[in-house]
């Protein structure tokens, strides 16, 4: 039975890891760039996953669409596609190919078809499945989040329970790369609740890898409030990047309240100003549109964005209603002219990425 892998832009390492998962079970996944027969397997996010539905819905073979839009909708996934995985794929999708294989109609925990919906029954042992094998993607070392941003999925699909891959693990995995990059809600939390750092164990991790070491920056970030003279320290030992990542979301604390971030402006500036004592570039995340944000807020967020630009870079994006978590449904607010304007012309000079217009232009190739 052949089984496929449908490539689409930013979906490539859930493909390493339920490739090196489905490598375990003696299954095979197969790039494919439209869906082809027997089985063709895709992750949709919720932005890309309109784009794909008809593809879908037409092919001729049998589909399973799993990642973060499947978890939180499928029943309407389960509308025009065989299957849909709810939740973690490394365990749900191997035994799926096999039920299908085998011909059987018993469908395994966390799998939803048009008739029927089982609910996830464990959560994956991150020890248990390599990060990536034949196919190569970024090495995850962490999953699962203590924070309940109410505008993020993550919590919603992995838990609030961080787990951690070993150390060994991670190293033998890393042996295969000159450049060692990581897949993590908040990078200075490994080995930690996700709360209360414990930058010993970060250290030990550090100190087990023989690459070239990026931590802190693409493709994962961590919170304001991680960032600290022991996290920094580690960093400029151990690491090549000279740049770190991380999250603000907005410059009103209002907002940050409204949206539960759990920190204040307050500590997304010391953050800025302690990376740049470290000779670090600070590159904040900067979310506009969420539906509680006042004009007067979004200002507020350009004021952030215009200082931390002055010392660093932003990374900005328009806000989107993700299904699932408790903003789903909701209307994103506008963005001023005057934020169109100044993350322009901070585009312009280098200063600012992101897509804060067009969310989906990052999927998709631009002409
Ligand atoms: S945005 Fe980051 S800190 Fe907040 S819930 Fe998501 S992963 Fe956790």
């Amino acid at each position: 039975m052949q089984v496929n892998w449908r490539t689409i832009k930013g979906t490539n390492n859930s493909y390493a890891a339920l490739s090196a998962a489905c490598e375990l079970y003696g299954i095979s996944l197969e790039a494919v760039d439209r869906p082809a027969a027997d089985i063709t397997c895709y992750s949709l996010n919720s932005i890309i996953e309109p784009h794909f539905r008809e593809e879908i819905r037409d092919a001729d073979c049998i589909t399973v669409v799993g990642g973060p839009h499947a978890t939180a909708c499928y029943r309407e996934v389960c509308t025009y596609a065989d299957y849909a995985i709810i939740g973690e794929g490394e365990r749900t999708l191997p035994l799926l190919i096999e039920m299908i294989r085998d011909g059987s109609s018993t469908t395994p925990p966390g799998v939803a078809t048009a008739r029927s919906a089982r609910p996830a029954n464990s959560c994956v042992w991150l020890e248990a499945f390599p990060p990536f094998s034949r196919v190569r993607g970024y090495i995850e070392i962490s999953r699962g989040c203590p924070f309940g941003c109410k505008y993020c999925q993550t919590p919603r699909i992995f838990g609030r329970s961080m787990r951690h891959r070993s150390i060994d693990a991670i190293a033998r995995t890393a042996s295969c790369y000159r450049d060692a990059r990581f897949i993590t809600p908040n990078a200075f939390a490994y080995g930690s609740d996700g709360i209360h750092p414990r930058f010993d164990r970060l250290e030990r991790l550090l100190s087990a890898l023989d690459n070239n070491i990026y931590l802190a920056t693409f493709p994962s970030e961590v919170r304001p409030e991680f960032i600290t003279p022991e996290s920094l320290d580690l960093v400029c030992r151990y690491c090549a990047n000279t740049k770190v990542h991380f999250g603000a979301q907005s410059g009103s604390d209002r907002v940050l309240q409204q949206i539960s971030r759990g920190h204040s402006v307050a500590d997304v500036v010391d953050a800025v100003e302690l990376c740049l004592e470290y000779d670090l570039v600070p590159v904040v995340d900067v979310i506009v549109g969420f539906p509680c944000e006042t004009d007067d807020d979004q200002r507020s967020t350009l004021d952030l964005v215009t200082w931390v630009a002055r010392h660093g870079q932003v990374h900005a994006h328009y806000f989107t209603p993700l299904p699932g978590t408790p903003l789903a449904g909701q209307q994103p607010g506008p963005v001023l002219p005057e934020t169109q304007k100044t993350l322009g012309r901070l585009a312009l000079k280098g200063k600012a990425t992101g897509s804060w217009i067009a969310p989906e232009a990052r999927f998709f190739k631009q002409n």
